[in-house]
């Protein structure tokens, strides 16, 4: 070793996750990423990624979905760096934040108005906020298996059980006020409104379930929560974080033709920037705007976040994604379940196209619809987990608990390589 090598800290994965670990709890920013501690990336380029050992794969991870149109959009980051040129974050309004939120509108198609910040986790309380001070009433329901954030008034984990608080530090009585139904199940949510009468401020709900599975909205249910909401006067939110500008420009509203009341965009929605938004009709929106209801931010609409918001609307209005999205992902589903077919494996495969769970049938169990997250438990969740690091080793960059994401950059060129490496990964697992 060098004098110069003593002293420079190692830049391999194995030294950074030992440096990582020394500064960072966990190794990690974020916990959702604790079991992915010792992956650093170099570089991502469209639909593909680099760490810093060298080693390239195919991303069906999308950072937990913001690549939605591939890694370093080229029009995306230009617009944002021309922008910064000119300052960053005023205090105050720019043209770039009007131009950006009416392009958001536009893309919606049925929300008046919306307001920009940084998390889904803060779009999210600043929609259940609205809702409260709209109605006057408190109570939410929401749905097992769903996730809106890490804070303590939405964190939770399901159990046969019920609902209980999602992590220690998280006072249980921050849940008081939720009422949980199982998802697709409209009937539960009828009763629950007929349980709590005039106490139900908003239903809140992911219009596909992504956080638990992948599985989308049985027919006629999301219309039936529209009429219950109006019927009892609560507030329907759709928790877009990950469907919208993902299962069609206008999101899952316009996928299953169900308009809510408000609506919560985040990942997709800015190219990888880290943007949110909260949508919705007028007079909702305008309780921010009378001062009524606060919702601030000091990043909010920053400079970047306007610039990319506006760049990745004109980029989804002008070459929009969504035929080869699901051309993709339909092809890749298809070659996922022959795959598992020829290797006498009983794999899982369902959702969408643009977002789909991969996972395994217990030994001996049918072929299964999953509709909610009861329903999930059937399935060998925890094999997935461990073949998704086999996955990795072989070029396969995806999520332990499941979802595959697809974005505008996925190409033949990718669909080939993920099922060769598929194969030869599902090969070396069983
Ligand atoms: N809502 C949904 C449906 C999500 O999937 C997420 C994050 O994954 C959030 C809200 C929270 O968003 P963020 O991680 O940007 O705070």
């Amino acid at each position: 070793m060098t004098a110069d090598q003593a002293v420079r800290p190692g830049t391999g994965a194995a030294d950074l996750a030992a440096r990582a670990a020394a500064v960072l709890p966990g190794g990690v920013s974020s916990n959702v990423r604790l079991a992915t501690a010792r992956t650093f990336f170099e570089r991502g380029s469209g639909p593909r990624l680099w760490d810093v050992d060298g080693n390239e794969y195919v991303d069906y991870l999308l950072g937990q979905g913001p690549a939605f149109l591939g890694h370093a959009h080229p029009q995306v980051n230009g617009a944002v760096t021309t922008a910064v040129g000119r300052g960053m974050v005023f205090g105050a309004q720019h043209a770039l934040e009007v131009e950006a939120v009416e392009k958001l509108l536009a893309a919606v198609g049925w929300a008046d108005m919306a307001r920009l910040g940084v998390s889904g986790t803060e779009a999210v309380h600043a929609a259940l906020r609205l809702a409260r001070a709209a109605t006057g009433r408190r109570k939410m329901i929401g749905f097992a298996g769903q996730y809106h954030g890490w804070l303590d008034t939405v964190l939770m984990a399901h159990g046969p059980d019920g609902h209980r608080p999602g992590s220690a530090g998280q006072p249980p009585q921050y849940l008081a006020d939720w009422v949980v139904a199982p998802f697709n199940d409209a009937e539960a949510v009828q009763r629950c409104f007929e349980e709590h009468p005039g106490e139900i401020a908003a239903v809140i709900i992911e219009p596909m379930m992504c956080n638990s599975g992948a599985i989308a909205p049985r027919p006629g249910f999301l219309a039936r929560l529209r009429e219950l909401c109006t019927a009892h006067g609560a507030v329907l939110i759709f928790d877009e974080v990950v469907t919208g500008f993902r299962l069609a420009f206008g999101g899952a509203a316009q996928r299953f033709g169900v308009t809510p009341d408000l609506a919560l965009y985040g990942k997709a929605v800015a190219g990888g920037w880290p943007v949110a938004a909260i949508a919705g009709r007028r007079e909702l929106l305008e309780l921010f705007g009378t001062g009524k209801v606060n919702h601030s931010g000091t990043f909010n609409a920053s400079v970047m976040a306007a610039a990319a918001v506006s760049a990745t609307m004109d980029v989804l209005r002008e070459t929009p994604p969504y035929v080869s999205v699901e051309e993709h992902g339909t092809a890749l589903m298809t070659g996922l379940r022959g795959i598992g077919e020829r290797h006498g494996v009983p794999l899982h495969v369902q959702g969408l196209p643009a977002a789909f769970h991969v996972s395994f049938r217990a030994e001996g169990a049918p072929p299964t619809d999953v509709v909610d997250h009861a329903s999930l438990q059937s399935l060998d969740l925890a094999r997935y987990t461990r073949f998704s690091r086999t996955l990795t080793t072989h070029g396969i960059w995806v999520a332990g608990r499941g979802i595959w994401y697809v974005s505008a950059a996925h190409g033949p060129a990718e669909l080939a390589d993920a099922l060769e490496r598929f194969d030869r990964a599902l090969a070396a697992h069983v």
